[in-house]
Parts: C-alpha cells; sequence; structure tokens
C-alpha cells in the first residue's frame, strides 16, 4: 500500500472520448485517497484545432477553478496530453507558450501513413512497418523533446496483440527503442507507465518492465504514472502496480510536476 498516489494523464470531458467533469474527476480522485491528478486532455497537432482549442482553453480553466476548490484536499495539476507534435511544431510550441501547464505529455497514436491506431483494422497489415514508422516519428519526437513525459510508449500493442492478437517480435526495434530511451534520459525527459492497458485484453502496462530497466540503465531518472483514464472510476487504477514495477526495476523515486518542474517523490 502506498499513501502518496499522483495520477498524472487523466482525461476529462474535454477530450472527445472523456466522460466526466473534471470537478466530478476531483470530487472521486479525493475518495480514492489520491494525492493528487494531472488533467491531460487531448491536443491532436495532426488534427484540425479549432474545436481542440476550445476544448484546451475550458479544460484549463476548469482545472484552475478545480486547483483553488480542492485546495489542502488534493493536488490538482493542469496539463496537456500533445499528441503528434511534431507534425505541427509551429503549433505545438505556441500552445506550450501561450498556457503556463504544469505538465506537458508527449504521445503519438498514430503514424504519418494512418489514423489513430485505435481505429485500424490491423488484420492483413504489415505490422512491423507500422512499428518501423511509429517508433521512427517517436524518436524525432524525442529529439523535439518540449514536454515532460513519454506516453504509452508501446501504445500500437494495445491494439495490434491486445485487441488483434498478432504477436510481434519486439526485439527488432530494440536498438530504436534504446535511442528513444537515451534521448529521453540524455535530456532529462520522463517517461511514463501508463496502466490503461492492464484494464484492456493486453493485460500489460505501457511500457513493460523490460523497458523501464533499459530506461533506468540508459540514465533516465524521471518516471511519470499515469491511468489514462477517460472516466471517474479508472482513476488511480494500477498506480500501484507501476509503483511496484518502478522499484523493481531499479527507481527509488518518481515524479509528478508543477509548473513543468519534477517534484520527486519516495516510492513509498
Ligand atoms: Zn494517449
Ligand atoms: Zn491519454
Amino acid at each position: 500500500m502506498y499513501s502518496n498516489l499522483f495520477d498524472s494523464h487523466v482525461h476529462s470531458d474535454n477530450s472527445h472520448d472523456g466522460e466526466h467533469s473534471i470537478s466530478f474527476l476531483c470530487e472521486h480522485a479525493q475518495q480514492k485517497n489520491l494525492m493528487g491528478i494531472c488533467i491531460t486532455d487531448h491536443y491532436e497537432l495532426n488534427l484540425n484545432l479549432d474545436q481542440a482549442d476550445i476544448c484546451l482553453r475550458n479544460s484549463f480553466m476548469e482545472t484552475g477553478r478545480a486547483r483553488q476548490a480542492f485546495d489542502q484536499r488534493l493536488l490538482v495539476a493542469s496539463g496537456i496530453e500533445m499528441g503528434q507534435a511534431t507534425r505541427n511544431i509551429e503549433k505545438a510550441e505556441s500552445v506550450l507558450r501561450k498556457y503556463r501547464f504544469d505538465f506537458v505529455i508527449g504521445s503519438l497514436h498514430c503514424d504519418r501513413y494512418m489514423d489513430d491506431y485505435a481505429y485500424v483494422d490491423f488484420s492483413g497489415l504489415n505490422v512491423e512497418l507500422v512499428l518501423q514508422h511509429y517508433y521512427e516519428e517517436m524518436l524525432e519526437l524525442c529529439q523535439w523533446g518540449a514536454f515532460d513525459t513519454l506516453a504509452h510508449m508501446t501504445y500500437p500493442l494495445r491494439y495490434i496483440t491486445g485487441q488483434y492478437h498478432i504477436q510481434v517480435d519486439m526485439s527488432q526495434y530494440r536498438d530504436l527503442i534504446a535511442e528513444i530511451l537515451r534521448t529521453l534520459a540524455d535530456n532529462g525527459l520522463g517517461l511514463e507507465i501508463n496502466t490503461a492497458g492492464l484494464r484492456r485484453e493486453i493485460s500489460q502496462t505501457s511500457p513493460t518492465l523490460e523497458y523501464v530497466k533499459l530506461f533506468r540503465d540508459l540514465g533516465g531518472e524521471i518516471l511519470t504514472f499515469g491511468s489514462d483514464a477517460h472516466r471517474a472510476q479508472d482513476l488511480g487504477a494500477g498506480i500501484e502496480c507501476a509503483m511496484d514495477m518502478a522499484k523493481e526495476a531499479g527507481f527509488s523515486y518518481f515524479a509528478f510536476f508543477k509548473k513543468r518542474n519534477p517534484r520527486m517523490l519516495r516510492l513509498l
């Protein structure tokens, strides 16, 4: 049992696929005895952003109000999950200048050749090529590096393996993935252990222990944990498992972020 659970990856109804308001999420987080949460609504740089800009503004303002309302009871941080940022770096950087986020998640939900993997029919596709494109773009994203943590590093496997039951030999990407993790470590960026997969058929975190250890071996110091909850009942889900995994990989601390700076907490 841990007493300092912080869920750094939470979606509200300001995300197209989120169900609950920020105040409702905060009420639930407090009931679950979480120490804090970070609201990280989607902002997908490969898409038209007119609607997303409105949602982002709402998300940021509502998070600020919740922070004040829940003062002393729950830490409420304001964040963003930036998808495919290198497709529109100018816009990504202007958003980061405009809002004073506590925390920025860098993520990839697709590659340059297809839609979000959540909506792709993988049967008959060359999944090895899909993953090659995915990790090549992820390396570019990390070289850009204007975020705080890299989200769900094995996201396509949620669908390729979890949903379509296609087995992939991941060893062919090991050098590329090591380069990604080394780039994060060298630039003082974090790696997320995303627990959403524990609630899905794939039944594993993203990434798994093997990559968390590799990150550590390559000098990585900053780990964040995220349930990727899109509804209140999933808040904090699997975070204790992620904490156990972090310890097993040799970490003594994890991080949450305030004003883009990591606050290190002991894995107690
Ligand atoms: Zn995501
Ligand atoms: Zn997410």
